[in-house]
């Protein structure tokens, strides 16, 4: 057992560190020394409430799954609970979205698991799918141990226009990047188990569908009621950690009986020795961490590429916006804005009495990066006109708005992903067992899996150093 107290050092106050922070607070023995360090000024990451026309808006990612695949609570309901805030859970009032076809909105098919249909004949009237190529070929869609990527498993099955103007979008709106480029494993792993059984596409979708039921009526997403900074304030309290904002963590040294972090400028270093390391930011900064002591690990997690996103919100007075929580542009209609979020008609409690409505687009998909480097103003513009082109009536000049780059943010996670990434982490078990990996560039982005991966890191850590005080 190590000398007490513990002293554990989080790197990346996003919610995977945040989650990890928490865990070890629960489960570590009274005592244990936390510290978060956090190199920009704020702590959540990719969770930013902020504010627009005197009301919280999300600048990042904004609402949680409420069930993991399994079809259990997820781990963002479960951390909200723990932390005194599931009675600020809201669901969406309106969650019928639409999917711009030939420039106009058309309501997205149901029955689908991110585009991909269970029922061919529900997605007709967006995508006209391949007649007959999804025949049982007598052995599994995939091998027990192949990854493929999500369009070419669904291009061969139900044919281009299926992937082109239902998956891509649907996984773009996560991923922003394109069903070609991405996992099956990672991105869609409850589908993946189920092409390992299954022989035809439809089979496999409702195969996954039947393993998660979810009861009729039952909401799929929840926000918090304040914002997800909210979730953020409270994870912070709970885990009684020491909190370095502006602390980037530079180095990882390796000192025999744990780790010698180097923190904060390069002229006026702080060193800091603790006996663990929670390691909860994203893969390239991780990899750079991990160059010294475990360059193999460093160069497996370091492969991993990314998607950059600009987030632009407008508030608008009065606009005669359709009853949606929204829409997804496929990438082929040749438009800048790859989704829109109408956040004053899908949540209830965001909507005001003055009608403003606060609407917020998405653009940047991967290797579109370019577009990202005009200016917000251009960007703003662009947005506004594709809108008005979209609804089919011109929006009204915006009373407030802002724009939100978030860099590098979206993992791509190509197919393999998840093969390489659970041999670096056997390898860097081997070899560092006190120094985990959390968080999105790893197991998956979403609030859920990264709450997730933040627990799991704690409680390796807590096994790591002699076992938990529960
Ligand atoms: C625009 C956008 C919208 C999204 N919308 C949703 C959504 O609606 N629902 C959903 O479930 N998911 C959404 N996501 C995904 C989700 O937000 C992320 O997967 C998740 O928040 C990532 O959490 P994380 O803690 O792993 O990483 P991050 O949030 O990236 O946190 C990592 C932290 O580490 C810090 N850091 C980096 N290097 C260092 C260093 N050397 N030293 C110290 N600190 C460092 C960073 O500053 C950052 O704060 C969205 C993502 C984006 C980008």
């Amino acid at each position: 057992m190590t000398r007490q107290p513990w002293r554990v050092a989080v790197v990346g106050g996003g919610i995977a560190g945040l989650a990890a922070a928490v865990r070890l607070r629960d489960r570590a023995p009274a005592g244990t020394e936390i510290t978060v360090y956090e190199q920009s000024g704020a702590l959540g990451g990719k969770l930013r409430t902020g504010e627009l026309a005197g009301q919280p808006v999300e600048f990042g990612a904004e609402s949680f799954l409420m069930r993991d695949p399994t079809g259990a609570e997820s781990a963002a309901v479960a951390l909200a609970r723990r932390l005194g805030l599931a009675e600020k859970i809201v669901h969406p009032t309106v969650g019928q979205a639409a999917l711009v076809i030939d420039g106009g909105l058309r309501p997205i098919p149901g029955g689908t698991l991110v585009g991909v249909p269970g029922d061919l004949d529900r997605v007709t009237s967006v995508a006209r799918p391949a007649a007959d190529a999804d025949t049982d070929g007598g052995r599994p869609l995939v091998g027990p141990d192949a990854d493929v990527s999500v369009g070419a498993l669904v291009r061969s099955r139900f044919g281009d226009e299926v992937v082109e103007r239902l998956v891509d979008p649907m996984l773009g709106g996560v991923y922003a990047g394109r069903a070609d480029d991405l996992s099956l494993v990672t991105t869609m792993p409850a589908l993946a188990r189920a092409a390992r059984v299954e022989h035809t596409l439809v089979g496999a979708v409702r195969a996954a569908q039947a393993a998660a039921p979810r009861a009729p009526g039952a909401p799929v997403f929840g926000t918090l009621a304040g914002g997800l900074s909210t979730l953020v304030e409270a994870a912070v309290t709970a885990s009684g950690a020491t909190v370095r904002r502006d602390a980037a963590v530079r180095e990882l040294t390796p000192t025999g009986t744990g780790w010698r972090l180097t923190v904060g400028p390069t002229r006026d270093p702080e060193l800091v020795d603790v006996d663990a390391v929670v390691l909860a930011v994203p893969a390239r900064p991780a990899a750079r961490l991990l160059a010294g002591p475990a360059p193999s690990v460093a160069a497996g997690v370091g492969a991993l590429d990314y998607a950059s996103v600009a987030l632009v919100t407008m508030a608008l007075p009065q606009p005669r916006l359709p009853e949606l929580s929204g829409f997804l542009v496929p990438s082929t209609e040749g438009l800048l804005i790859k989704a829109a979020t109408f956040f004053t008609t899908k949540w209830g409690h965001l909507r005001r009495p003055d009608g403003l409505a606060l609407v917020r687009a998405s653009v940047g998909r991967y290797g579109e990066e370019a577009h990202l480097q005009r200016p917000d103003a251009d960007l703003a513009a662009t947005v506004h006109r594709e809108l008005s082109a979209v609804l089919g009536t011109p929006l009204p000049t915006p009373v407030d708005g802002h724009v939100q780059r978030w860099g590098g943010a979206l993992p791509q996670y190509a197919p393999g992903h998840a093969d390489r990434l659970a041999a670096a982490r056997t390898a860097l078990r081997a070899a560092h067992p006190t120094l985990v990996l959390a968080g999105a560039g790893y197991d998956g982005v979403g609030i859920p899996v990264c709450v997730r991966s933040g627990e799991t890191a704690a409680e390796e850590i807590i096994t790591a150093l002699g076992g938990s005080a529960t």
